[in-house]
């Protein structure tokens, strides 16, 4: 078992709905168990401004997948959200799910960056995985908890409910 951290967000469609939606669905994923997730934020976006705030949580879960495997499976699962690849970058979508770290493997492919290239600068990412992976390190970078404290978490609001 791998313990693997995957960052969910959304921002059409009932954002809220499709996060919870995601969370159960990855708890059905094959040889994989939920182990924690995160309260769910609301964020202001990053890149175009003209476009819904976000909401964004994290998760944790223990997996027998492979990394790629996994990937394939977190696209599968924006898919049946109905979320579209030709849109612009950072622009709005259904779902986005990111897989953040895979234990503590550094992965550089074409397709899957682990860490996820950005998990280090975003407060979207660093405060829901926060609250869940603290002291989790975040290779090449230092620990969550770090990171966090450098990060400008101006437009992150944790949701009193979920
Ligand atoms: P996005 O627009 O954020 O959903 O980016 C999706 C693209 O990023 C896909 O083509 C993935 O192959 C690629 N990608 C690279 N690294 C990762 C990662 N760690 N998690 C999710 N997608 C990734």
């Amino acid at each position: 078992m791998v313990d693997a951290y995957i960052g969910l967000g959304s921002n059409l469609d009932d954002p809220q709905a499709h996060i919870i939606r995601a969370l159960e669905e990855l708890k059905q994923l094959p040889g994989s168990c939920l182990v924690g997730r995160s309260s769910l934020y609301v964020t202001s976006p990053v890149g175009p401004q003209s476009q819904p705030d976000y909401i964004n949580a994290a998760c944790r879960l223990g997996t027998e997948l492979g990394a790629h495997d996994l990937l394939e499976q977190l696209q599968a699962i924006e898919h049946c959200h109905g979320r579209l690849r030709e849109g612009e970058q950072w622009g709005p979508r259904t779902l986005d799910l990111d897989l953040l770290l895979y234990g503590s493997e550094i992965i550089d492919m074409p397709d899957l960056k682990v860490p996820h290239s950005e998990l280090h600068r975003r407060c979207f990412v660093l405060q829901p995985l926060h609250e869940i992976a603290g002291d989790v390190v975040v290779p090449g970078h230092g620990s969550v908890s770090d990171l966090l404290a450098a990060a400008d978490c101006n437009g992150v609001r944790k949701l009193d409910h979920d």
